[in-house]
């Protein structure tokens, strides 16, 4: 079925948990032994009792795309926490390994039914403390059904200047920022 989220994936939850995760890294991983906190690298982490390992606290990558359908942005109404209930511009998590403009493609299916072809970058937005690195992308429509997936209650079209609750604020200078770089494209035509 179009437009339907692989069953199993890791949801797209964890868009922006705060704090320091590692602090519930409590045995390492590959010899399963207790870790301790330790102070490396310039903060504490999680240390290995047995082997000594650190545990280091990587980001993740979540990837965002941008699409329009006649002329309004695509958007989601997430199902999971946090903002479970309001809009959000489809995405996901890139899998290690995966590329990542193919992760961004392919979480906008799963989240929408629409297939889109990623035409630039938008941006690349952290913040202290957020687990996560959020990539976004704009793209172009190629095909598809516009349907709501899993991991979404619903998906619906927007206008810029008239935008559903958001689930995260950040959507709007983000949103503002892909109308400034469809403007400047524009104007090079
Ligand atoms: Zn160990």
């Amino acid at each position: 079925m179009i437009g339907r989220g692989t069953a199993g994936r890791i949801s797209t939850a964890v868009y922006t948990i705060t704090g320091n995760d590692m602090e519930e890294v409590r045995f390492y991983q590959r010899c399963g032994s207790p870790t301790e906190s330790q102070f490396r690298h310039g903060r504490l982490r999680p240390v290995c009792t047995k082997c000594g390992a650190i545990s280091f606290a990587d980001p993740k990558v979540v990837v965002a795309v941008i699409a329009e359908m006649g002329g309004k942005i695509v958007m989601i109404r997430r199902d999971n926490e946090p903002g479970r209930g309001k809009w959000t511009i489809p995405g996901g998590f890139a899998d290690r390994g995966e590329i990542v403009e193919e992760a961004a493609a392919r979480e906008f299916l799963e989240e929408t039914g629409l297939k889109t072809e990623v035409t630039g970058l938008i941006g690349v937005y952290s913040k202290s403390e957020d687990t996560n690195i959020l990539v976004v992308y704009g793209s172009k429509l190629v095909g598809g059904e516009l349907v709501a997936g899993q991991e979404a209650q619903d998906v619906g079209l927007f206008d810029i200047e008239s935008l559903p609750p958001l689930a995260f604020e950040r959507d709007v200078s983000i949103l503002k920022e892909w109308q400034a770089a469809k403007a400047r494209r524009r104007g090079r035509a």
